[in-house]
């Protein structure tokens, strides 16, 4: 029977040692099947995240949950596995409690700030009375806009986030969700560092995807513990479909290249080759 990880131990060892763990979005699954099958032959511990739209779009919350569960179980799988939900607002952070999910993040940044901070209070003590773990979001993450700089967090905004038992914080360091503009001025390093020395939980940089790599190991040597990575993978799929499709082989009817579980697998396998290689640049160790 798959059992979820709340995650706690593995992100605090990641930040204490300046490595960072893939917080990797399913989507369908095809997609669950590729970043499990990528952490089983690395041995590396996993964090598999759902946003709202794509739980929304395999068919709930509680769908997403019985899926990953039962594909652990027919893979074998046996390296920990995080289940988190992404973004989440307060009743998808409640229903995702109550569904089981090891780990939520309630995104809190459209309320009011009272509001936000007595929202995630609710929803950290609710979370820790049954072990699970709570990411929370300071400011805005930038969205894919025609801005050159994300937004930046604000230290005292971390410290207070903190003070509310948060078990992780996602800061706006100039990272963007999506792809990034051609002008982006690059992640903020001054004021990450600033986070680190107020608080010491693990930090996450959402908007993984596109961040040169430098810039990310960087963060990861400073305090990142949890790098979200959705865009890569959804690029890796579609430039494999892409190909297979412009050689024509879903043309090929005597190989019955037109089957979608021929016509997903060059996309789903790269998916699987493209979080090998960030494993290994994120520096994810393998379970001992
Ligand atoms: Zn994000």
């Amino acid at each position: 029977m798959a059992y979820f990880d709340n995650g706690n131990a593995l992100f605090a060892d990641a930040r204490k040692n300046h490595y960072a763990i893939g917080a990797y979005n399913i989507n369908n699954l095809e997609w669950t099947r590729a970043i499990l099958r990528a952490a089983a032959e690395t041995n590396t511990p996993v964090l598999v995240q759902v946003s709202m739209g794509a739980a929304k779009y395999m068919g709930g919350y509680k769908f997403v949950k019985d899926m990953v569960a039962d594909q652990m179980d027919a893979m074998d799988i046996t390296v920990p596995v995080v289940l988190h939900l992404d973004h989440g607002d307060y009743d998808a952070a409640i229903e995702c409690i109550n569904l089981g999910y090891s780990s939520v993040m309630f995104d809190g940044h459209k309320l009011p700030i009272e509001e936000n901070y007595a929202k995630t209070k609710k929803v950290v003590d609710l979370a820790h009375s049954r072990g699970i773990s709570v990411e929370a979001e300071i400011g805005k993450i930038g969205e894919n806009q025609d801005t050159g700089s994300g937004e930046l967090a604000d230290v005292e905004d971390a410290k207070a986030f903190a003070a509310l038992g948060v078990d992780k914080l996602a800061c706006g360091i100039g990272n963007i969700h999506g792809i990034y503009p051609e002008n982006w001025q690059g992640l903020n390093f001054p004021r990450l560092q600033e986070i680190a020395y107020a608080i010491d939980i693990p930090l996450v940089l959402h908007g993984g995807s596109g961040i040169p790599q430098d810039q990310v190991k960087k963060a990861i040597s400073m305090g990142v513990a949890k790098v979200n990575i959705n865009t890569e993978f959804q690029l890796a799929f579609q430039e494999a479909t892409r190909r297979y499709i412009e050689e024509q082989q879903d043309l090929n009817k005597d190989k019955k290249g037109y089957d979608p579980r021929k016509l997903l697998l060059p996309g789903t396998e790269a998916i699987t080759e493209r979080m090998k290689e960030m494993i290994d640049w994120l520096g994810t160790p393998a379970i001992a």
